[in-house]
């Protein structure tokens, strides 16, 4: 296989010592791990408005690896960012037809966008370099790439899920979609089942066939699809989370709860996450269990406002503060908060050390390409007393952690009785749970996935040797 530069395309790009906020995640420090291996360039948007219509590109270098990234105009931000990615792919690939909002102009502003960005990463472009694009703010790259004449090696990893043909055929532009996807050697999904749901796609839009494992070809392109599901570093995150015993923020929690039990969920405030029904089932919780008992136990739901700009969002941001208002109003007294309710980023730090402390991790997503919070929480727990995951079935991280209490997350009454078995459950059924799940994160962790996707997409080796 080739062994050019890796340039690795994605929306926001974490510019080191840019006062942008801190992306901590374990993503970002996988591909700059994998960046600074083979040298590359990581190339996307800045993040920030643009007042010039045509805005340079900005590339900083700190050792081999260099950061390319552009402003964007007002308009294009609104088209393509708020726009055709969060109001319309983004639902519509949550399965939310209801919530997706249709509009020629923002389609037209997404490829647009596409083509203003291919055009500069082709300038770039050396001829053995090999293009890793992520997620769905960029999947029309690698056509214009291709039109512009670069033969490289492209992949594209979608980090949220693909739904089957009946639900992504709203999609605008949908034949567009597809065969710019086309466009790629390399298609990555989150979960096997989502890459079956295109290779679906492919065959009902009758664009093409499966040749075999994996392998399709439509729209006159040969291409792998296959599913790699991402992960966290279990190893950095389980160390993060012993030291953060001495965290402020965690000391401070733990004094507050005077004794009482802790459930935890974090999400950003999106109406894929579920919130609203997960608050529900806890107050269902509540309702069922003896009073006596009902102030012994405080949710802690950690909740950082998302796309505030996006009229859905504002939306749920309104209808989940009322409802907690509701909750802590209808059941609380002088000295207990049912739902403590926060809209503030936390410190990996902090959030490792808060979910050590956590009797049950509450992780209910109405639909979720993986979510690393459950893995997290998974990771944090301490080894002797481990707490209990509960996790929605729409999540794609609940095909790999079989052994979390699975829930169907509609189901509220359900997911109440899930609650009061976690509490339930004895010491020797928590380890057994949690060792099994542990020991699915410890198999694969974040770098595999890079090291697999990459391996995959320079040709080095058939996906077959390298099922985890
Ligand atoms: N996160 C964080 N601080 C917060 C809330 C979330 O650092 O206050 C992190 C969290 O630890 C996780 C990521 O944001 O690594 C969320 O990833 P996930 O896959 O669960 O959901 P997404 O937000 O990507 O849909």
């Amino acid at each position: 296989g080739s062994h050019g530069r890796l340039v690795v395309v994605s929306n926001r790009v974490p510019v080191p010592t840019s006062s942008a906020e801190p992306l901590a995640g374990g993503l970002a420090i996988a591909l700059q791990a994998a960046l600074k291996t083979r040298g590359g360039v990581w190339f996307g948007w800045s993040g920030k408005v643009s007042q010039d219509p045509d805005p340079a590109l900005q590339v900083r270098t700190f050792g081999s690896i260099s950061y390319a990234v552009s402003d964007l105009s007002r308009r294009d931000i609104d088209e393509y960012y708020h726009g055709f990615a969060n109001r319309a792919l983004w639902p519509i690939c949550h399965y939310r037809l209801d919530l997706a909002n249709l509009s020629a102009r923002d389609a037209s502003g997404y490829f647009r966008v596409n083509e203003q960005f291919a055009r500069r990463l082709a300038k770039m472009l050396r001829p053995d370099d090999i293009v890793w694009v992520h997620d769905y703010h960029f999947i029309p790259i690698a056509s214009c790439l291709r039109r512009l004449g670069c033969a490289n090696r492209m992949g594209f990893f979608l980090h949220i899920p693909w739904p089957g043909p009946d639900i992504a055929a709203a999609l605008p532009e949908y034949d567009r979609i597809l065969r710019s996807l086309a466009a790629y050697d390399v298609l990555g999904f989150q979960t096997p089942v989502d890459a079956e749901n295109f290779r679906d796609c492919l065959v009902h839009a009758k664009a093409g066939h499966i040749v075999d494992g994996g392998c399709c070809e439509a729209y006159g392109r040969r291409f792998q699809v296959d599913a790699f599901p991402i992960s966290i570093d279990a190893e950095a995150f389980a160390q993060e989370a012993r030291v953060a015993e001495r965290n402020i923020v965690v000391k401070r929690m733990r004094a507050s709860l005077e004794g009482r039990e802790m459930i935890i969920g974090v999400d950003r405030l999106d109406y894929s996450k579920g919130v609203k029904q997960r608050i529900a089932a806890f107050s269902a919780f509540l309702e069922r269990s003896p009073q006596a008992a009902r102030g012994r136990v405080t949710l802690l739901q950690i909740t950082p406002k998302s796309r505030s700009e996006v009229p859905e969002y504002a939306k749920i941001q309104r209808e989940v503060a009322e409802q907690v208002g509701h909750v802590n109003g209808k059941l609380g007294d002088v000295d207990w908060t049912p739902v403590r309710y926060i809209n503030k980023v936390m410190s990996q730090s902090a959030l490792a050390g808060l979910y050590r402390v956590a009797r049950v991790g509450l992780v209910t997503p109405l639909r979720d390409g993986m979510n690393l919070v459950a893995k997290e929480y998974v990771a944090a727990q301490s080894p002797e007393n481990p707490g209990v995951l509960i996790l929605s079935q729409f999540a794609g991280a609940a095909q790999e952690l079989e052994q979390a209490l699975i829930v169907n997350p509609y189901d509220v009454e359900a997911t109440a009785d899930a609650i009061a078995r976690a509490f339930a459950m004895p010491l020797k059924e928590r380890k057994e749970r949690w060792s099994a799940m542990m020991e699915t994160l410890r198999c694969n962790s974040v770098e595999a996935w890079t090291n697999r996707f990459l391996q995959v997409l320079s040709g080095d080796a058939d996906l077959q040797e390298l099922e985890p």
